[in-house]
C-alpha cells in the first residue's frame, strides 16, 4: 500500500512530560511540530507518581502558561530537611534562604502532563501521532524520515529536519542511532506509595538517609506524601510484599513522629535505580532529551527536573537557529544544545550518586565523616546556600522560553 508522506520541522518521539514539554516551547513559533507516542494519551497520564519540583521548573512552567493549572493542584514545600537516620544534625532550608514564597513543589504526573497537553490545544502547528509505534528512522543529509504504524491512522512516513528522543530510558531513538552510554545499575530500588498521615503540618520536604538507603518524603495536598523509599533490590521487593499493616508500622519507624501515624492509599510500586549518560546528545538531525539522554538516582529529585530544562534549552537553541536561519538539524545547531546541557547533567548525576553512595553506607568512620558534614553544613551559610541552589535549579545557565 501507498505510505502518505507528512512534513514537519521537529519531530518528537516521546510524549511524555519531557517530550510535551519541548512542543509547549515551540508552540508560539511557525515550526510544525509532530509528537510521537507509542501509548494510547489517557495510557500515558495515568502513572501514579509526584515529583519533586525544582523552582526552574515552576518558572519555566509558569513561562507556558501551564503553572496556574498546575498549582491549584500541587503541595508546595516552604522547607526542606536533610538528615542521618536519628542523628541530631538536621540540615535545614527554609523558603527564607531563597527569598521566595516555597522551596518547590510536587508535581503529580497525571496533573502535570494534562495541564501541558490542554496547554497545546488550538495550536495547527502540533499535530499528535498517538498510539503510534515508529518503525524505522532514515537519517538523510537533509531530512530524516521516521516511519510509523498506527492502529487508528495505518502505516505513515513523515519527515522532518530534526528527530528529538524523548523516549524514556530505555529510548529506541538513541539505541538505533547507536549511541551508546555510560553508567550502571544500583543495587537498590525504589518503593513508592502514597500516604495520608496523621500530623497536619504539610510544607516540609524531608530527605531522611538510611544505611540501606535515603527515603524521600514529598508532601502532596491534603495531608496525603508520596514516599519514595530507597532498599536493596530484595528488601524493596519484600516491604512491597508486606501485609498493608506490617508495612505501615515499619514505615513510620523510618519517617519518624514529624508525620504520626499513617495510613495507606492505593498500591506500593518498586523501580529499580540506574545511572546513565548517553556518550552523545545528539547527531546530525537527532536530539536526545530527559530520561532517553540520562537517568539518576531518584535520591533529591532532580530527573526529571534536568529533563524539562533539556526541553527548554533545546527549544532556545532552535529557535535561535530558526532566526539565524539555520538548518534545525545540523550537528553544528545541536551541538550548542549538547555542550549546553551535558556537562550540567553530569554534575547533577555525580551529585545524586555521591549523596547516595556517601550515605547508604554503615562503616564507622563514613557514617562519622558524612555527620560532621551534616553538622558543617548545618552551621555553614555559604555551603548550605550552595547545595540548596543546586537542587532548586538555580545553578548553571538559565534556558528562557522564547517565542
Ligand atoms: C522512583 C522514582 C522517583 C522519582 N522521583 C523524581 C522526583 O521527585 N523528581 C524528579 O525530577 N524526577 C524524579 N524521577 C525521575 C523521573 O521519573 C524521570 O526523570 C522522568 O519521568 C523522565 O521523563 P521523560 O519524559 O524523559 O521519560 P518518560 O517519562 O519515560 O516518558 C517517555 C515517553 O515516551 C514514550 N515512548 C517510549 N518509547 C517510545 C517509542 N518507541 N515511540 C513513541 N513513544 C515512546 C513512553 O510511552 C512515554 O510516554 C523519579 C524516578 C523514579 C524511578
Amino acid at each position: 500500500m501507498e505510505k502518505s508522506h507528512l512534513g514537519f520541522d521537529v519531530i518528537i518521539v516521546g510524549g511524555g512530560i519531557v517530550g510535551v514539554t519541548l512542543a509547549a516551547c515551540l508552540k508560539q513559533t511557525d515550526l510544525r511540530i509532530a509528537i510521537v507516542e507509542a501509548q494510547p494519551l489517557d495510557v500515558v497520564t495515568q502513572r501514579q507518581r509526584a515529583y519533586a519540583m525544582s523552582l526552574l521548573s515552576q518558572r519555566l512552567f509558569q513561562e507556558l502558561g501551564v503553572w496556574e493549572a498546575i498549582a491549584s493542584r500541587s503541595g508546595k514545600y516552604r522547607n526542606i530537611q536533610l538528615s542521618d537516620e536519628n542523628f541530631s544534625g538536621v540540615v535545614k532550608f527554609s523558603r527564607q534562604d531563597l527569598k521566595t514564597d516555597f522551596l518547590g513543589f510536587s508535581g503529580q504526573h497525571q496533573v502535570v502532563l494534562e495541564s501541558l497537553q490542554a496547554s497545546l490545544r488550538g495550536y495547527d502547528n502540533i499535530r499528535w501521532f498517538c498510539p503510534a509505534q515508529v518503525t524505522a528512522i532514515h537519517y538523510q543529509s537533509d531530512q530524516a524520515i521516521v516511519e510509523l504504524s498506527s492502529e487508528t491512522q495505518g502505516n505513515l512516513n513523515i519527515q522532518g529536519a530534526l528527530v528529538v528522543g524523548a523516549d524514556g530510558p530505555r529510548s529506541l531513538v538513541r539505541q538505533g542511532a547507536g549511541i551508546k552510554t555510560r553508567g550502571w545499575k544500583y543495587w537498590q530500588s525504589c518503593v513508592t506509595c502514597v500516604v495520608e498521615h496523621e500530623a497536619p503540618r504539610n510544607d516540609v520536604a524531608f530527605e531522611r538517609f538510611w544505611g540501606t538507603g535515603p527515603m524521600g518524603v514529598l508532601p502532596l495536598t491534603e495531608n496525603r506524601c508520596q514516599i519514595v523509599w530507597t532498599n536493596p533490590h530484595a528488601e524493596a521487593q519484600r516491604l512491597k510484599e508486606l501485609p498493608p499493616d506490617v508495612f505501615l508500622e515499619h514505615l513510620e519507624q523510618h519517617t519518624g513522629p514529624q508525620l504520626g501515624r499513617l495510613k495507606l492509599l492505593g498500591d506500593r510500586q518498586v523501580f529499580p535505580v540506574q545511572l546513565m549518560q548517553g556518550d552523545r546528545y545528539v547527531d546530525q538531525r537527532l536530539a536526545l532529551v530527559g530520561d532517553a539522554a540520562h537517568c539518576c538516582h531518584p535520591v533529591g529529585g532532580q530527573g526529571l527536573n534536568l529533563g524539562i530544562r533539556d526541553a527548554a534549552a533545546l527549544a532556545q537553541t532552535l529557535i535561535e537557529a530558526q532566526q539565524r536561519g539555520q538548518d534545525l538539524g545540523s550537528l553544528a545547531v545541536l551541538k550548542r544544545y549538547e555542550r549546553w546541557r551535558k556537562r550540567e547533567n553530569l554534575v547533577i548525576l555525580g551529585f545524586t550518586d555521591f549523596l547516595n553512595r556517601l550515605f547508604s553506607n554503615r562503616i564507622w568512620p563514613v557514617v562519622w565523616v558524612r555527620r560532621m558534614g551534616l553538622v558543617i553544613m548545618a552551621k555553614f551559610s555559604p555551603l548550605r546556600l550552595f547545595a540548596l541552589k543546586l537542587m532548586t535549579g538555580q545553578k548553571g545557565r538559565q534556558p528562557r522560553i522564547l517565542a
